[in-house]
C-alpha cells in the first residue's frame, strides 16, 4: 500500500506530464502583425519541423524570424480568407517558399487577383497575390502528419471565409468570423450579416465550451466565453 502523500505525487507528476504532453500537441502560434494588428499564425508540433502559415499579413519580420530560429519548413500557407490585411505578404511569402502550395476556400479564389474583393484598392495599394494551389471545401479534413484539421466553411464576413479546427487540442482558428466580444465585420460588399450569424451559430457555436479560438483580430477567446460574454450571441 503506498504512502497517500506518494501516491498522490505520482498522480499529480502523471498528470502534468500528460498535460504538458496534450497542450504540445500542436502549436499554434500567433503574430499581431502590421498596423492592421492581423493575428497570423505559424502551425507546428513538437515532433516535426513541419508547419502551416495561416494568413499573410503586412510586415510578416515576426513570423518569419520565429520560422528561421526554430529551423521550421512551411508544408502550407492557408489562407482563412482574402482580405488585404490577410494577404498583404503573401506574395513575398510564396517568393520564399514557390513550391509550397497555397490554400483557400474555392468561393474566395477570385480575390486573390482582385484588389477590388480583395479591399486593397481602397487602400491605395492594390494588391494582386499570387494564385490559389489547391481550393478548399466545406468538411475537408488536412493533415498534418498524423494530426488532422476540420476544413469549416464560415461565410458573412466574405464569401470564403474559413474556421481550421483542430478538435485533438481543441483548437480552431477562425478568422475574422467571430472575435473576442465581437463578430466580424459585414458592411463590404460581400459581406452578408445574416450569413455570418448563421455560420457562428451552426459552424462554431457547436463546438466545445473548452475549445481555444483564435481570431484574426485581438486576444484568442474560448467558445465557451463567446457563448456567456459576446453581446451579439445573446439573444
Ligand atoms: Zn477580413
Ligand atoms: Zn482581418
Amino acid at each position: 500500500m503506498l504512502n497517500p502523500m506518494i501516491l498522490n505525487s505520482l498522480l499529480t507528476t502523471h498528470y502534468s506530464l500528460l498535460t504538458t504532453h496534450y497542450s504540445l500537441l500542436m502549436i499554434i502560434k500567433s503574430f499581431a502583425l502590421s498596423d492592421w494588428q492581423t493575428n497570423c499564425f505559424v502551425v507546428h508540433s513538437q515532433d516535426s519541423k513541419d508547419c502551416w502559415i495561416v494568413d499573410c499579413g503586412f510586415e510578416p519580420t515576426a513570423l518569419l524570424d520565429y520560422i528561421t530560429d526554430n529551423d521550421l519548413h512551411p508544408v502550407r500557407i492557408v489562407l482563412t480568407h482574402a482580405h488585404v490585411d490577410h494577404i498583404g505578404s503573401l506574395e513575398h511569402i510564396h517568393e520564399l517558399w514557390p513550391d509550397v502550395p497555397i490554400l483557400i476556400h474555392e468561393d474566395e479564389k477570385k480575390f486573390l487577383d482582385d484588389p477590388t474583393l480583395n479591399l486593397s484598392a481602397f487602400t491605395g495599394m492594390p494588391i494582386v497575390a499570387p494564385a490559389a494551389t489547391k481550393l478548399l471545401k466545406h468538411g475537408d479534413i488536412m493533415s498534418f502528419n498524423d494530426q488532422e484539421f476540420e476544413v469549416r466553411h464560415t461565410p458573412g464576413h466574405s464569401p470564403g471565409g474559413i474556421a481550421l479546427i483542430h478538435h485533438a487540442s481543441k483548437q480552431a482558428i477562425v478568422g475574422d468570423t467571430l472575435f473576442a466580444n465581437s463578430i466580424g465585420r459585414t458592411d463590404f460588399p460581400t459581406s452578408d450579416i445574416h450569413q455570418l450569424m448563421e455560420s457562428i451559430h451552426s459552424q462554431l457555436m457547436n463546438l466545445p465550451d473548452d475549445m481555444t479560438i483564435y481570431p484574426g483580430h485581438g486576444p484568442s477567446s474560448s467558445i465557451g466565453n463567446e457563448r456567456v460574454n459576446n453581446p451579439f450571441l445573446k439573444n
